[in-house]
């Protein structure tokens, strides 16, 4: 059964110091300090130290081979974005991180697809790189879960979701910078309890903004199952419908009228949650993630959803047909 994981992060062994480069800021670059490992620093700052599966491919399909996963969709890791950089430095840093992947998949048709970033911060340069990594190639972009603090409905986004839409560009929608950090730093609550917020804040944002209205034919992923959105479903339609003048004001649809039109990856480490997003997603609508090669993945590639019981069908459209359907994309490409 081909399997398709749409949820990985990769970056290049080497990236230039772009600090040094452009000046300022505190951009993220990578100490070779031991053999297969490295130290992602942010300025002087320690940030994660990475292995070499973060960006050696061939180590990558290796490991991916004990999981019977054939493809890996790739993207950087969110942390690269940069979105608070002069936007011309982001656009140069955009470039670099989409090359390296651009060069992955000409290389490795059959085991890697790409995802771009691009500079958010500044639409009319966001779509100049959208339309250079379509020519080149890549099918679709990750975008962060708000951008400089700002939500995604904003107006000054919406011509980068419309060029996506016009492009076929698929969207993933990633969890970074987030809610309530500098609060909650103990037990790691921004990522156990901060990035599923964001998701949600991003669907919401989406939804109650009325993107997926104006865009009907855009292709969204959100990451870890959607964060707290599907699991707050009730409330959050619940809210629409008792306080409408504060809730409907851009976009008179129930939310729940939307599940099933976006989508949203396995991350769920949990099968009677993946069971609850099957129930409101539909399995055509759920994507095979895991968030390799980081802890928090699940680093067992959807092994707990074989386990699972789940007709053959069911297992196919979450471990390839739902993502190639996102992505645009079809099984011969992979399968010879
Ligand atoms: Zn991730």
């Amino acid at each position: 059964m081909l399997k398709i994981d749409s949820h990985t992060h990769i970056l290049p062994k080497k990236m230039p110091n772009w600090s040094e480069k452009f000046g300022y800021g505190d951009f993220i670059y990578l100490q070779h300090h031991k053999k297969g490992f490295a130290k992602m620093m942010r300025g002087n700052q320690f940030f994660r130290e990475i292995k070499e599966n973060c960006w050696n491919a061939d180590l990558r399909i290796e490991e991916y081979s004990h999981f019977k996963t054939q493809v890996q969709v790739v993207c950087t890791i969110p942390v690269m974005f940069s979105y608070w950089a002069k936007p011309v430095d982001c656009q140069e840093l955009s470039r670099f991180l989409n090359d390296h992947i651009i060069e992955l998949v000409e290389q490795y048709p059959k085991n890697y697809v790409g995802l771009g970033t691009v500079p958010m911060q500044d639409a009319e340069l966001a779509i100049q790189e959208l339309e250079r990594i379509k020519k080149a190639g890549m099918v679709g972009i990750q975008v962060g879960s708000n951008i400089n603090d700002e939500n995604l409905n904003e107006e000054r986004f919406f011509p980068i979701f419309e060029a996506c839409e016009r492009l076929g560009l698929a969207v993933l929608v990633h969890p970074w910078n987030m809610m309530g950090q500098k609060n909650m730093q103990r037990y790691w609550l921004p990522w156990l309890v901060g990035m599923p917020a964001e998701t949600a804040r991003a669907v919401c944002s989406m939804i109650f903004g009325g993107i997926f209205e104006r865009l009907p034919k855009l292709r969204v992923n959100f990451a870890h199952a959607g964060g707290s959105f599907l699991a707050t479903i009730g409330r959050i339609e619940h809210g629409f419908e008792c306080r409408p003048d504060l809730v409907a004001i851009d976009n008179p649809v129930n939310p729940r009228q939307y599940l099933g039109k976006f989508w949203v990856d396995s991350i769920t480490h949990d099968p009677l949650m993946l069971e609850l997003v099957l129930k409101l997603q539909g399995s055509r609508r759920i994507t095979l993630g895991s968030d390799y090669p980081f802890p928090l993945g699940d680093l067992t590639i959807g092994k707990f959803i074989e386990d699972m019981k789940l007709s053959r069908q069911v297992q196919e459209d979450i471990f390839s047909n739902a993502a190639l359907e996102w992505l645009g994309l079809s099984k011969k490409e992979f399968v010879s």
